[in-house]
Parts: C-alpha cells; structure tokens; sequence
C-alpha cells in the first residue's frame, strides 16, 4: 500500500489519512492493479506511460466526496493530462472541465462531456477559441482582463449569443510553491486584480453580450498547505458580496486548482482535509462551488515506465542511460522536479548514487541527480513515478524522437490508449517545396 496525498496529518485531523494508489509490488513485481507492469512492456515495449483507471476513480471521488455539503462543479483541468481514456473515465464519474484551448474543448465533447460544465480559463483565448466555446455553450468564461471581455461581447454579438463570464481575480495570495508554477500573486500575468474587476463590472451595462455568472480564480500549482486557499475563499467571498452589492446575480463561485500531490517527502492535505476547513465556510454563502482540480486527480494515477540502456562511470561520476528522455517527461528539466525511481523488479542490488539520463545531446536531459537507487543493469526496467499529471501532456518530438505510448489499465485489463508514434507520424504535415534552380 502506497500513501496518497500526504500523511503525516494536518492540524485540524489528529488521524494520519492513508490512500492507497494501484502501483506496488507482488513478490517483488511492481504491478498496475492486477497487471505485471512488465506484461505491458513485453506488449508495447518502452517508455510507456501507464495509468491505473482505478486510481484515477478513486482520486475523482475523494475530491468530489470532500466538498459533497456544498452544491459544486468538479472541472478537471484537463491540461494535466487530456487523452481521451482518461477524459472518459472521469466523464464517466461526473466531471467536467476546464479548459485552456480550443484543442482541449475539441476533446471534452468528443468524449461526451456536457458544455453546461465545461469552463474556459486562460488568458490568451483567441477569436475562433471564443466562437466555438460560445457555440458549444460552455457553462463560463473565465475572464482574465478588460479586453477580453469586450472581446467576448462583440463576438457574442455577432453569432446573437449572450456569453457567460466570471472574471478571474488575482486575489494576491502567496501559494508558496515553485515560482513557474505560482499565478495568484500581483506580479502574475493570470487573473485581474480586485479594484480593476469592479470597474469593469460597474461598467458591464456597456457589454450587451455578456452575462455575469460568477467570479473565478486559481492561485497556484502543487499547494501543500490549506491556508492559501482559505485566504483566497476569503478575499473572494467578500469581493462577491461588492458585486452583489452592483446588483449582480453571481451563481457560482470557481476556487480554481492547485490541490498538490506528494511526489517525495511533501505532505499535501488530503482533499478531505481541505473541505474540513473550507465547507463550513462555503456553506455560508449562495453559491455553487466549482473546482479545477488537475494534478491532485491524475498526478499518482501515472507512471513512466524506461529501460536502462547503459551504464557509465566518469572520474567516480555514475550514470544510468535509460531510454527516456526530457522530450517524454520535461518535469524535471522545467522545474527541477523530483520523480521517485524504482525498478520494475525488486532484487538484492547494492546501492548506488547516480544520475538518471536521458538520451538527448542537451545537459538538461535528466530524470534524476545524484540519486540514491538500487545498481540496476542495461535491460532492466525503471518506474517514474508519479508521471500522470503534466507528462504525457508536455512531451515533444524534440530530436525527432516519436512520442511514447499512453496505456490505460482497468483490473486485470489494460489498453493502448495512444499508440507509440511512428517515424511517418514525425513527418506527417512537413512538405518539401519545389525550390526553384539557383
Ligand atoms: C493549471 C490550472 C489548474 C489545475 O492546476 P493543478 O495544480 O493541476 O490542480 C486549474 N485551473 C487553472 C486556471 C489552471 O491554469
């Protein structure tokens, strides 16, 4: 049994909260629910991404259970991980989602995912992600600035739509997390500040197409601590009582992401935990919650399976060479993240300290540095853990390596949920021009 989410007990609950993950060991095989995680790479070969749907289910419904007292929305921000298994599986349990793309819209209704909840947040919404959001019929967009509103209305006015917004505020809250990662402080390009938002509500008559429906904001990726989201809840509960006060009728009210995940040592609160303290505060207020928990949901759901191509000591420095590569999983290049790395079949093995890297000609290609972890030799196999949020999602095809194949496991089942691609998908949409003679 894995702990999930943090266990080391939050201040409000005296008992150490335990969730398990479907990723452990059987005899010494590390298994995805009922499959040998090596069945899956004799079947697709490496690296593979492998998600555990009944982990996946299992994490849906502690986040939605938590917040049960209050009527809300979970909006799973599909950006953490948007192949359209997964979106079914949490489609299948409720969810909605918040989008940051056309793209992204494109993939919630393929899977069936009803517009009414479906919101759209991003600061950068272009005119055709607009016109297909409002044809769609989105539940909200989250607004992130003056233009964007008046841009909304005049498209709304064009295609006869009365489009509903929440602006995002930036209610200034410190998340304490890693800096890229970080949106709801005054310094951050997301969300509008409070002052800012009332003068574009005190002057909202002058946009016909539009209908405020609520206020939305989201503070932060990977938040380990309740606080910032209390203060958050605060500043925007007594914001919406100022606009109110304008005589608009807010329905919902979006908190945003940001629930963080353990990844090493970091003792998140579980979901449950978070609703201990803001429910009895929600419950106060008019409103139906929405959620955009991304990470929190998928984050431990995943893993990153590789192979170790090689062994190689340098002047005391050692390195295993395994066969993925900062183009599959950026997360450690990008924020210097840490992924635990265990081998796909225990054994007796000394261990060593080493750097776990990747094929690719740049220095930043790691997975792992000056990592303590068992000798393991070229051939054997390697789980990343805790890849199912911001993995699969951020690869690339840099170096033309193809993209790696996404599976899905479902008891003693798994699927190819996206195949490995293949050389020709590289080149599909590149064409050679006929250059004329020099
Ligand atoms: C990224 C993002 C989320 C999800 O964040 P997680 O940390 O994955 O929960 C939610 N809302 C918005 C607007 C986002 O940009």
């Amino acid at each position: 049994m894995k702990e999930e989410y943090g266990s080391m007990g939050h201040p409000h609950t005296p008992t150490p909260l335990k969730h398990m993950h479907y990723f452990e060991y059987k005899n010494n095989i590390l298994y995805s629910e009922e499959v040998p995680i090596e069945k899956i790479v004799e079947a697709v070969g490496t690296p593979v991404y492998i998600y555990s749907r009944r982990t996946l289910i299992r994490h849906y419904r502690a986040f939605d259970s938590a917040f049960q007292e209050v009527p809300h929305i979970v909006c799973f921000a599909m950006k953490a991980n948007s192949n359209l298994a997964v979106l079914k599986v949490l489609a299948d349990e409720g969810s909605g989602a918040d989008i940051v793309s056309g793209g992204e819209l494109y993939r919630c209704l393929k899977v069936g995912i009803p517009a009414s909840k479906i919101v759209f947040s991003g600061v950068g919404k272009t005119r055709k992600e607009i016109e297909e959001a409002l044809q769609a019929g989105i539940l909200s967009f989250n607004v992130e600035s003056p233009q964007e509103l008046a841009f909304i209305d005049r498209i709304a006015g064009e295609l006869n739509r009365k489009a509903p917004i929440s602006p995002r505020i930036n209610p200034d809250v410190d998340p304490k997390t890693h800096p890229y990662i970080s949106t709801g402080l005054r310094e951050n390009k997301f969300g509008i500040s409070m002052s800012v938002a009332l003068d574009m509500l005190k002057s909202i008559k002058d946009y016909p197409n539009i209908q405020v429906v609520g206020v939305s904001s989201h503070i932060g990726s990977q938040i380990t601590k309740i606080q910032p989201f209390l203060d958050a809840l605060e500043k925007l509960l007594s914001f919406v009582e100022e606009v109110r006060n304008m005589g608009l009728d807010i329905k919902y009210m979006d908190i945003g992401g940001g629930l963080g995940i353990r990844y090493r040592d970091e003792s998140p609160p579980h979901p449950r935990e978070l609703g201990e303290v803001l429910v009895p505060r929600m419950k106060k207020a008019p409103y139906t919650f929405i959620f955009e928990p991304g990470r929190v949901i998928v984050g431990n759901a995943g893993i990153l399976v590789t192979r170790v191509l090689y062994d190689k000591v340098n002047e005391g420095k050692h390195f295993k060479i395994v066969d993925v590569a900062m183009n599959d999983l950026v997360r450690p290049s990008l924020y210097g993240s840490y992924h635990e790395i265990i081998p796909v079949v225990k054994r007796e093995r000394p261990l060593i300290k080493a750097d776990v890297v990747g094929p690719i000609c740049e220095s930043g290609d790691f997975m792992a540095k000056n990592r303590e972890l068992p000798d393991v030799q070229p051939g054997e196999l390697l789980a990343l853990m805790s890849a199912g949020a911001y993995g699969f999602v951020m690869s690339s095809n840099y170096n033309s390596r193809p993209r790696v194949p996404e599976v899905l496991v479902d008891g003693d089942s798994f699927y190819i949920v996206r195949r490995r691609e293949r050389y020709e998908d590289l080149i599909a949409g590149e064409e050679i021009p006929e250059f004329r003679k020099v």
